[in-house]
């Protein structure tokens, strides 16, 4: 593949944060930036505004090559239909950045981007197919297949978080109930720890630290992630499965009992083989390493 040269910047943006990241030909994150996401119900060109102040500060008055855009939410080549977390809903999100920056802009769920930071940079590097499975606030999934992300017929493949594994079980945000993402996700862990706990990753720093009720939350979740990963590789047969977001640090204290649920939750246990499960290497700005890769490597594919 050519590796095109130039500024290439990717921006993930979720639902607490908009990350920029200018990154390298390697992946590596040369400069980044932040800022606040507003609020689901505010104006989308609020979102707007965010986005490009974060752009224009790491251009620093430099020419941009290309810009790839992390979406948390149900984006579909330029538009993004759905977000849990986002102002935009149903919105021609690329078309009117990329009038607005007079640069090329790609768009891709904020997933499907970490796992092509993966395939490209991390875990999955060689890797034919993976299963790449992020564990934060909720849960995110991609398929890899073949070496690429395997994107559905509308590119909203991969949601695995919302895939329903208790009947009448818990309200979700999505408007479903009983989602996966209700029992094994940050959201869970904060819940089943109890009081006294600020947020998922605060449960997870307690856990690490040897707290008993962090580390029983840490626990159940793992195991309704290992119920959910025994049903996914039962469906696709992956040769790996890499776990991200920040509940992925907690490392083994999740990923042990997820692999021996996944071990007792899958078709055929103890007659085939089962996928390793391990951590994901491009760290927290996953998504925007991702973002900025699809961005260089665009004219290529
Ligand atoms: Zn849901």
């Amino acid at each position: 593949m050519r590796v095109a040269t130039g500024l290439h910047l990717g921006v993930d943006i979720g639902g607490t944060k908009v990350l920029a990241c200018e990154v390298d030909e390697n992946g590596e994150v040369l400069r980044s930036t932040r800022r606040d996401t507003p609020d689901r119900h505010a104006d989308p060109r609020l979102l707007d505004d965010a986005v490009t102040s974060a752009v224009e500060e790491l251009a620093a008055g430099r020419e941009v090559t290309a810009v790839g855009l992390s979406v948390a939410g149900l984006v579909d080549h330029d538009r993004v239909h759905f977000s849990t977390h986002l102002p935009w809903q149903e919105d021609d999100t690329l078309i009117r950045l990329t009038e607005r920056w007079g640069v090329p802009v790609v768009m891709d769920n904020d997933v499907a981007c970490a796992a092509v930071a993966e395939i490209a940079y991390g875990a999955g590097r060689g890797g034919e197919s993976f299963l790449l499975v992020t564990v934060g606030t909720g849960i995110g999934g991609a398929i890899v297949h073949a070496g690429s992300v395997l994107r559905g017929a509308h590119g909203m493949a991969g949601e695995f978080g919302h895939v329903r594994v208790v009947p009448e079980g818990h309200d979700c945000e999505c408007g479903l109930r009983g989602c996966l993402e209700q029992y094994a996700s940050g959201n869970a862990l904060v819940r089943l720890a109890g009081p006294g706990y600020a947020d998922g990753p605060a449960v997870t720093a307690a856990a690490i630290a040897g707290d008993g009720s962090a580390l029983q939350a840490l626990t159940s979740v793992g195991d309704w992630l290992g119920v959910g990963l025994g049903g996914l590789v039962s469906s696709y047969d992956p040769e790996l499965v890499v776990i991200g977001g920040g509940a992925s640090e907690a490392g083994d204290l999740l990923l042990e009992p997820a692999r021996r649920a996944m071990a007792r939750s899958v078709v055929g246990t103890g007659h085939r083989p089962l996928p390793a499960v391990v951590v994901a290497q491009c760290g927290p700005a996953a998504g925007a390493v991702g973002a900025a890769h699809l961005a260089r490597t665009a004219r290529s594919r």
